[in-house]
């Protein structure tokens, strides 16, 4: 065993200097399959997990690249390529988005995949991990050209995808009315509606009630418990918070509700910044009718960096990976991080933020409400059943409160940070599974 474990931690370090040689001297955004990599030996050499586990749980099971064309409405033919990976489904059919994005890649799509079977399995929800995605920028598309692209790649990773198989939802640039296209094309090809075949459908067609909050509510819901664990009241707590949309905008409603203050959001075009309050519903309608949130009455402008760094309690990325790295980790004056965003974090920042004391609500558990409530809305369409919006809150509730309190049972007893409590508790949820099942044949 001695053996085994040394020859775990040589090859983590191999492969840290890999994720290193790795990284993009320009951007310095490093390789994410290589981070995603890198975080599961870190948690596997604290859970001393043997060998042939690792290399089993290191890389995905499956992997599909299609290349796939398209009538454009000019008449021309396109070919794109997507691609659909399971990278474990052990605890139960994969789960994950499907995204529309140029600059999507194979690595990237298996780290997200791998990412999704740490996040079900923290929230102990019985899926595995997957995800997919297409190379294409769906707005220089038209909608009927979208449309045609989501039902032939529906149809060329259907070989893979399924209710009881591998349940996509939707992740950048796809949206309910995407979902509602893979739905009824899969739904075409067998002669009757399926509607747990996707989550985050529309509510017309299978959709759950609770499922566009779902996301803010389960992070509002570990600050929760952070407030609890650290007797540090929510009411009266400033807020800074990256990021306006779906997830940002809806924490910032109901943290207000809550009574903390939120001094300080942003989007995509910079943020800003009033020490006494922002109202949420009117900065919300500021930016519908101005398209941005900057120039709200009352407001000085800030920019995307320097909202991280803002004098508050409770930073909310929600926005972008790779906001808080190295270069402004140790200017954070929050006293607590719920990353609403995936990945908001480099691993170099963690360990920065971890020595400075700032407790760090880590993505795979503070935004897992949105796959807890796609959880809901397959157990609803597959028993054709819709739950009020009351039962599903509460059971939201119940999940993420599990689920926080073992992961920082863990951090205390490991003496470890959450994000690495959060990986040991999904990878020896996800390894107990495999273990379990045996090895076929
Ligand atoms: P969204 O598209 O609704 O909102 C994204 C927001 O980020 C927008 O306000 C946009 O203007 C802003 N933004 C874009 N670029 C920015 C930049 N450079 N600086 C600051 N802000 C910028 O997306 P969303 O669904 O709210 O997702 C946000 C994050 O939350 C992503 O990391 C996503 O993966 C994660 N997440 C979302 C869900 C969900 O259910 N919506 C679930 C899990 C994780």
């Amino acid at each position: 065993m001695g053996a085994q474990r040394r020859r775990s931690r040589d090859h983590s370090r191999r492969h840290s200097a890999h994720l290193m040689a790795s990284q993009n001297p320009v951007a310095e955004a490093p390789n994410i399959w290589a981070v995603a990599q890198s975080q599961f030996d870190h948690a596997a050499d604290k859970l001393d997990l043997d060998d042939g586990m690792r290399r089993v749980l290191r890389v995905p099971q499956r992997e599909l690249t299609v290349n796939f064309p398209v009538t454009m409405d000019d008449g021309s033919v396109s070919v794109f390529t997507g691609h659909r990976v399971q990278h474990n489904v052990s605890r139960g059919p994969g789960k994950g988005g499907i995204r529309y994005h140029q600059d999507v890649t194979l690595d990237e799509v298996r780290a997200l995949a791998m990412w999704m079977s740490w996040k079900c399995a923290v929230v102990n929800i019985p899926y595995g991990g997957a995800k997919g995605g297409v190379v294409v920028d769906p707005k220089q598309l038209s909608m009927r050209e979208v449309e045609g692209l989501t039902r032939r790649f529906t149809t060329e990773i259907s070989v893979l995808i399924g209710p009881e198989r591998d349940i996509p939802a939707p992740d950048v640039n796809t949206n309910a009315q995407t979902m509602a296209w893979i739905m009824d094309t899969y739904s075409m090809h067998h002669g009757y509606t399926i509607a747990g075949v996707v989550t985050g459908k529309p509510i017309a067609v299978g959709g759950s009630l609770g499922r566009n909050e779902a996301t803010a509510r389960g992070a509002v819901f570990t600050l929760q418990q952070w407030a609890k664990a650290k007797n540090e009241p929510l009411e009266g707590a400033t807020v800074a918070i990256q990021g306006y949309g779906n997830a940002g905008s809806i924490a910032a409603t109901l943290l207000a509700a809550e009574g903390s203050k939120v001094i300080a959001v942003s989007d995509s075009t910079g943020g800003i910044h009033n020490p006494a309050g922002l109202d949420p519903a009117k900065v919300g309608a500021w930016k519908q009718e101005h398209g941005t949130v900057v120039g709200f009455p009352g407001s000085t402008e800030v920019t995307n960096q320097e909202i991280l760094e803002v004098e508050c309690d409770i930073l909310v990325p929600a926005a972008l990976e790779n906001q808080i790295t190295k270069h402004n980790a140790d200017r954070v004056r929050a006293r607590v991080i719920a990353e609403a965003a995936n990945g908001p974090t480099t691993p170099e920042a963690d360990a920065i933020l971890h020595d400075r004391g700032v407790f760090l609500i880590p993505d795979i558990l503070c935004n897992a409400g949105g796959v807890t409530v796609s959880y809901f809305e397959w157990v609803q369409d597959m028993q054709s059943f819709f739950w009020t919006e009351g039962r599903i809150n509460e059971s939201l509730k119940e999940i993420m409160d599990q689920a926080f309190a073992a992961v920082h049972a863990m951090s205390e007893r490991h003496e470890v940070d959450m994000r690495t409590a959060a990986y040991m508790v999904a990878v020896a949820r996800v390894a107990e599974a495999t273990t379990l099942r045996g090895l076929y044949p």
